[in-house]
């Protein structure tokens, strides 16, 4: 099979794959936005699942199972706040995905599906954000063993936008 990435619309928390990203936040305890939709889906089991990790560094990831959730795993990453581009933002931005790939390498998932990290309530201006994205997955991908497919899920025109120029 050869290794793909896709851009899409949709609902991240229907998606059928070995992995869907949260974009979290350091405390992994829910939030709002893609995170409390996941939240909400998989059930209160998650929550005492990411209870147990007492909070996550930012750029870092950590898994659980998908308990409700058609996924099988969620793999919870902090993307960084935007503080205007100098404080070293594409670079957290970079380790989320590089770091929740590398997990779902580690698990053995060939089909990872992707919100578009920080580019919400953490401000990261979504062009720069998609560039980004899109490099990373690249990369990785061309040394992949496991992961075979990535979907970016938009949850918005612009954003899928942002996404299929970045590809
Ligand atoms: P962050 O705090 O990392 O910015 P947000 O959840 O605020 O995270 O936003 C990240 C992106 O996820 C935004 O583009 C937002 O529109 C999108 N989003 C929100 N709900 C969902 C969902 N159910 N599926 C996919 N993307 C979603």
């Amino acid at each position: 099979m050869a290794k793909t990435i896709k851009v899409e619309r949709g609902d991240i928390t229907k998606y059928q794959v070995d992995a869907i990203v949260n974009a979290a936040n350091t405390t992994l305890m829910g939030g709002g936005g893609v995170d409390g939709a996941i939240h909400r889906a998989a059930g209160p089991a998650l929550y005492a699942a990411c209870e147990k990790f007492h909070g996550c560094p930012t750029g870092e990831a950590r898994i659980t199972p998908g308990f409700q959730l058609p996924a099988k795993y969620i793999i919870h990453t902090p993307g960084p706040i935007w503080h205007g581009g100098e404080h070293g933002e594409a670079d957290l931005l970079k380790n989320s995905y590089r770091n929740s790939l590398q997990l779902a390498e580690h698990y053995h998932c060939q089909t990872v599906a992707f919100p578009s990290i920080s580019t919400g309530v953490y401000g990261f201006p979504v062009e720069q954000a998609a560039v980004i994205a899109i490099k990373t997955i690249r990369e990785f991908l061309a040394a992949s063993r496991w992961v075979q497919e990535v979907i970016m899920v938009a949850f918005d025109p612009k954003t899928e936008a942002a996404y299929q120029k970045a590809l």
